[in-house]
């Protein structure tokens, strides 16, 4: 179609073909709306094709080549392991490719119109498409997603990427130098270094610096057996042939350098000067509780509308924000968004397990759970964070191996106003890691079974 031919008009337009925008386009059209999608590189976004998945596969072949080496113990010796990094590219790619046809598939199979093409507002039911098409609607969804932030002095070059181009080279580094140090340059860190590189973080104090100390301190731990540095306290001044210099005079080795400082909400283009529409101080756009934008047309989800930028969380919105629209119901009320870090070990939170008048927090060893002993997995714990009187729980967190695949039963849990009662009697299969749920809840109701917190320390009745 060109520019001047008869607009196309539809219930809901969706700008971003992102988790945010993709799942609120299959639940629009599930609830019988006309739904179009406008993306203007790869239907997924950043999850499927550059962020989580990618840095997942990458981190789940890191893993097996590091456990192969270090399978003495099991008995398994395996002489000259090696790695064809062209083959695991392949393989990574693939990866994207396979999910990114599904979500075409599911869409076309939805009756969605899908448009490849940047979308600018040019009011607040008009999105002229680069491709020529103009689209009418009565309601959109932005779900433009984030951008990665640039750092002065170290703009893109062959050796200065982004986590697109550091999830995507073809040839193992010799050394890699990250800039922040968030739980994004902690996975990819650990990754290279388990792949063989040589890694150093460049950090502005410490690495999850937002993050619960004592689960950091064993991730640190595991990071100093695998070799990598961590710099805290100065800054990275200039790239130099070898590396990088910083602000101490020191000198940083590095083949490529990784800049991982933050993520910036995405609105170049589109035009949101046009619609009522607002966003706040640092650019995310203003939503209130049904996730509608202060144009009553116009709604947004995602990394866009701002923290915490998680896929799961835009997911969550984009469900919501089709609901809205379609039956003036929903909201986005959940009371936790889990966090879950592929670390060394993992960490995984919901909820909140800061101290705090009348909450009481209890920690169990994953030392005293069978599974983790048969599989030298004992590095972390469990804490649980409840009210004191009534045992309601407040927040969960697991470090330590599967802790991100047990998590969401903790969300589940504080959604549904469990206590530590509800969590101590329900059964938790056997021999799993999840039974570390369970024995924290019996140690916090002071009925701990594997393991011995001391005579009458915390017994109740
Ligand atoms: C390295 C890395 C690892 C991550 N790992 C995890 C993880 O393990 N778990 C997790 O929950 N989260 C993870 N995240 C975060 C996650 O990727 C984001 O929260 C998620 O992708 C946000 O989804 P979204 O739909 O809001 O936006 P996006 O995925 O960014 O999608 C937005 C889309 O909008 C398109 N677009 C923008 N403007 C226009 C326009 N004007 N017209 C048309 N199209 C437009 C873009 O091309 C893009 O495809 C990770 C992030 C990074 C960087």
């Amino acid at each position: 179609m060109v520019m001047g031919s008869i607009p196309q008009e539809v219930d809901v337009a969706i700008v971003g073909g992102g988790v945010g925008g993709y799942v609120a386009a299959i639940r629009a059209a599930e609830l019988g709306l006309s739904v179009a999608i406008v993306e203007k590189e790869r239907m997924g976004g950043h999850c499927p094709n550059y962020a989580c998945i990618p840095s997942k596969t990458m981190i789940h072949v890191a893993d097996l080549f590091y456990s192969i080496k270090n399978a003495e113990k099991f008995g398994i010796t395996v002489e000259n392991a090696s790695l064809d990094v062209g083959k695991l590219h392949e393989w990574r790619v693939s990866i994207s490719e396979k999910l990114e046809a599904g979500i075409e598939f599911l869409c076309r199979s939805n009756g969605i119109d899908m448009f490849k093409a940047e979308a600018t507002f040019l009011s607040s039911n008009t999105l002229q498409l680069s491709d020529g098409v103009t689209l009418k609607f009565k309601n959109a969804i932005v779900a433009t997603g984030s951008a990665p932030r640039s750092m002065k002095g170290f703009g893109e070059n062959d050796r200065v990427m982004d986590y697109r181009r550091a999830l995507l080279l073809e040839e193992l580094p010799k050394s890699i130098a990250i800039i922040g140090a968030g739980y994004v340059s902690v996975e990819i860190g650990t990754l290279y270094a388990k792949l063989g590189s040589k890694v150093t973080i460049i950090a502005r104090s410490d690495i999850l610096s937002t993050f619960d100390k004592d689960a950091v301190a064993l991730v640190k731990a595991n990071m100093k057996k695998m070799n990598i540095d961590v710099r805290t306290g100065a800054m990275p001044l200039n790239q130099t042939p070898a590396g990088i210099k910083l602000s101490d005079g020191s000198e940083v080795e590095a083949e490529k350098i990784f800049v991982a400082v933050g993520l910036d909400p995405y609105t170049t283009g589109l035009g949101l000067e046009n619609t009522k529409a607002k966003v706040d101080e640092r650019g995310f756009i203003t939503v209130d509780d049904t996730l509608r934008t202060s144009d009553p047309n116009i709604y947004a989800v995602g990394d866009v509308i701002g923290q915490p930028m998680l896929a799961h969380k835009a997911i969550r919105q984009g469900v919501v924000a089709a609901e809205a629209i379609a039956t003036g119901k929903a909201s986005y009320d959940n009371q936790v968004v889990p966090a879950v870090i592929f670390s060394d070990p993992e960490i995984a939170i919901a909820g909140s397990i800061d101290q705090g008048e009348g909450i009481e927090i209890i920690k169990f060893p994953m030392s005293a759970i069978g599974r983790a002993v048969a599989l030298d997995e004992t590095a972390g714990f469990a804490k649980i964070a409840y009210e004191k009187d009534s045992g309601l729980v407040k927040g969960i967190e697991v470090v330590g191996s599967d802790a991100t695949g047990m998590i969401f039963g903790a969300a589940l849990a504080i959604e549904m106003g469990a206590t530590l009662e509800d969590l101590a009697d329900t059964i938790h299969p056997h021999p799993t890691f999840s039974e570390i749920i369970q024995e924290a809840a019996e140690a916090g109701l002071g009925r701990p079974i594997h393991f011995f917190y001391g005579r009458n320390a915390g017994k109740k009745t």
